[in-house]
């Protein structure tokens, strides 16, 4: 169980990390950090949320989570305040306020939900990949 969830994890956070590299510097190399704003190599950087907790029901959610540099998701214990200020800014209150009513309703994945969520990520991450090749 533990590796399959790794593995949806870990196609998740690449998606992620790619998409905010073309969408904050255009190249695939940099991300510009969500909550300090300091650009840093895509391999120094964290898919982090802007909500703690890591919650199922919240662990895969595209907007929730964005591209975040290791002091601000792990030294500066997530920013949550900033990341909260720009997510309203972004979503607006109605989505913060769903945000916060399902973060604790309980979801549980079998391994092959896993096995789905890692197929859906890695597939949109091969797309934007090789979209971004068609472009440069
Ligand atoms: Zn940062």
């Amino acid at each position: 169980m533990k590796n399959k969830k790794e593995n949806a994890w870990k196609w998740f956070a690449k998606y992620i990390k790619l998409r905010d590299a073309i969408k904050t510097t255009g190249d695939i190399f940099f991300i510009r950090c969500i909550t300090c704003g300091d650009l840093k190599p895509i391999e120094d950087m964290h898919a982090g949320h802007g909500i703690p907790g890591r919650m199922n029901s919240i662990l895969f959610d595209e907007e929730l989570v964005n591209g975040q540099c290791t002091l601000c998701n792990c030294s500066h214990g997530g920013e949550y305040q900033i990341y909260k200020h720009i997510l309203l800014i972004r979503h607006g209150i109605d989505k913060w306020k769903h945000w916060q009513s399902v973060k604790t309703r309980p979801v549980s994945f079998t391994d092959f939900d896993y096995e789905q969520i890692a197929k859906f990520f890695k597939n949109k991450f091969n797309n934007l990949k090789l979209n971004y090749s068609h472009i440069h």
